[in-house]
């Protein structure tokens, strides 16, 4: 192989590599270890932090109103409450959580939390790309 054709070779293995290895991020949850302080909520610059028993809107602190398609491609009024994700403590609205990407260098919910309860949230893994997304999606 000529010494241009490897290069190129190399190259395009270190892409591939790094596409495959995109680093993945995940929303942020609440613990029920919250002391419902509630010095997290206005620190969410996507408004994706609720009290406990309140209704969450795609519309709260964001650009979106009207009907709106969602990123997992429903049709919604913007304004559209939804049932809180929990009754006791502050919850996070998955689908309004980009882990602060996009306008923090960290999730502020978390470095403001006094009992280090909003952690990682497992079950929703998400790329910085995803995240990116859904922040553009929703501050236009
Ligand atoms: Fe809001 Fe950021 Fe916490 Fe997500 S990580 S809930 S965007 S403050
Ligand atoms: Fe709960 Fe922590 Fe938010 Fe306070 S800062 S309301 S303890 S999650």
């Amino acid at each position: 192989m000529k010494l241009k054709n490897f290069v190129s070779f190399l190259i395009s293995k270190r892409i591939l590599y790094l596409q495959k290895n995109k680093r993945l991020v995940m929303a942020i949850m609440i613990t029920d270890e919250c002391i419902n302080c509630g010095a997290c909520e206005p620190e969410c610059p996507n408004n994706a932090i609720y009290e406990g028993g309140a209704e969450w809107r795609y519309s709260d602190g964001t650009s979106l109103k009207g009907m709106i398609t969602t990123l997992n491609g429903d049709e919604i009024d913007a304004q559209n409450a939804f049932e809180p994700v929990d009754m006791d403590v502050y919850y996070i609205a998955t689908d309004k959580c980009t882990e602060c990407v996009g306008f923090h260098d960290e999730p502020q919910c978390a470095a403001v939390c006094p009992v280090d309860c909003c952690v990682d949230d497992p079950n929703h893994n998400e790329s910085e790309d995803e995240l990116l997304a859904k922040k553009d999606f929703m501050h236009l």
